[in-house]
């Protein structure tokens, strides 16, 4: 059978009677065997990806480096055993994420505890799993994390989270690098110098290095370059100050996905090549040893490892205004237009070969106006009640983000590898909802 590959990314395909592929697999097929909606995972694809990840970290950075999965991104049980059977290591921004990775059989000694506001809870919690590093965002978080650590007679490693002061122009809502971020303590602004007093007072936490996330889809060209150069200048002011160097730079995570084709993409092997060079120019300008390097990618590894497919529900069409192609999904499943207005790639799956000549919004069951997945697509006429819809490039913050919005369970996950298709997340049902009510 003659397939094309679609432009957007290589594991989309479409055969001789026009219904799309995904990972190999029949997009038809699947929502027959799980019904819709249904989101789909391409294993190769993210492994692929974390992968591409490690290789340029070995092949392009002298010295040590690990690889974070910022699981915060997409995070079940497979999704954790892939990462551990990988070999990297692992970003948790709540014990619902630990606990994840930990059933999973992740070594959350290679955990990261990330997150602006951990509670006491939290705290004790991650400290009494073992969690390898907390990534401490504030000094109230530290001088918990120091009692809890005292309490327990253990001294804990972290990370400080700093601002930078970076703008990486990206949505608002996930740009975190400013002065005037709720996430970190400010270099500008010389707090940042009295957190990193605070932690190396602290008796019973050592302080491994610094943490920087500047924001997420990012696409600028030189953000990493420049946040590094700022974060090593900190660095050596710290060392200037206090004799202190730090060992450990944690550049975050954050590069941009392609969710339509006019995109760029971005190639990672080459950004980490160019983030190499920079720092270790910086380093023997300011001579400093070469730090442990760590980044933490989440959209990046599982983005366009994602699609959803859905069915349509209805095709309403108000002459003179504007027409909605309704699916059985939507917000709940997948909130990132109604949050921000994120752009994704919809196909009419079964009918990639008709032309697009009818203009549409593609809209949810959810009960808000707002419950929007697209603006303006093109689809085929004939879209009608059954038809498959398909959202591309919906690996990362959807099942994540999903909520119980109007009490619509959400969707299963199925992981596809080699073509072969294995459930990973049941469908949630009715009387899973009704689990937790009294
Ligand atoms: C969200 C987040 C990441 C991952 O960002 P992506 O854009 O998904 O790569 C990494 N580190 C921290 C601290 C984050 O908050």
């Amino acid at each position: 059978m003659a397939y094309e590959r679609l432009p957007l990314s290589d594991n989309l395909s479409v055969n001789e009677e026009g219904r799309l592929f995904f990972a190999g697999a029949d997009t038809r097929t699947l929502a027959e065997k799980y019904g819709t909606p249904l989101y789909l995972m391409d294993e190769d694809r993210i492994r692929a990806n974390i992968r591409l990840y490690k290789d340029a970290f070995r092949d392009l950075w002298p010295g040590e480096a690990e690889v974070l999965y910022a699981s915060k991104a997409c995070s079940f049980l497979e999704i954790c055993r892939i990462a551990e059977s990988e070999g990297i290591s692992l970003d948790a921004v709540s014990p619902g994420e630990l606990l994840t990775a930990k059933k999973a059989g992740f070594d959350l000694g290679r955990a990261y505890f990330q997150g602006n506001n951990k509670t006491d809870e939290d705290i004790a919690c991650a400290v009494e799993w073992g969690v390898g590093t907390f990534v401490t965002d504030n000094p109230e978080e530290l001088s918990a994390l120091e009692k809890e650590a005292a309490r327990r007679g253990i001294r804990q490693k972290i990370l400080l989270r700093l601002t930078p002061g970076v703008d990486c122009h990206t949505y608002e809502a996930v740009n975190t690098g400013k002065v005037d971020s709720k996430f970190g303590v400010a270099i500008e602004t010389g707090q940042a110098a009295s957190f990193v007093r605070e932690a190396l007072a602290s008796a019973h936490l050592e302080l491994l290095g610094f943490h920087c996330h500047v924001g997420s889809q990012v696409f600028d060209e030189d953000v990493f370059e420049r946040t590094a150069r700022i974060m090593l200048g900190f660095i050596a002011s710290v060392r200037e100050k206090t004799g202190y160097t730090a060992r450990v730079l944690d550049l975050g995570g954050g590069y941009g996905v392609r969710y339509v084709d006019r995109d760029p993409a971005i190639d990672v092997r080459k950004k980490i090549g160019d983030v190499s060079e920079t720092i270790r120019e910086t380093c023997r300008e300011l001579s400093l040893p070469l730090p442990r390097l760590l980044m933490e990618p989440g959209r990046s590894i599982v983005a366009d490892a994602g699609l959803t497919l859905y069915r349509t529900g209805s095709v309403k069409r108000i002459p003179g205004y504007k027409n909605y192609l309704s699916v059985d999904g939507g917000m709940g499943d997948n909130p990132r237009f109604a949050l921000y207005g994120a752009r994704y790639t919809v196909y009419p799956a079964e009918k990639m070969r008709e032309e697009r000549d009818m203009v549409c919004d593609l809209v949810g069951r959810f009960c808000e106006s707002g419950d929007e997945i697209q603006r303006d697509i093109r689809m085929p006429r004939s879209m009608e009640r059954g038809d498959l819809v398909a959202v591309a490039t919906t690996g990362a913050y959807n099942y994540s983000m999903a909520s119980l919005y109007n009490r619509v369970p959400r969707p299963p996950v199925v992981m596809i590898r080699n073509g072969e298709d294995r459930l990973v997340v049941r469908r949630e049902t009715p009387e899973d909802l009704l689990a937790l009510d009294l």
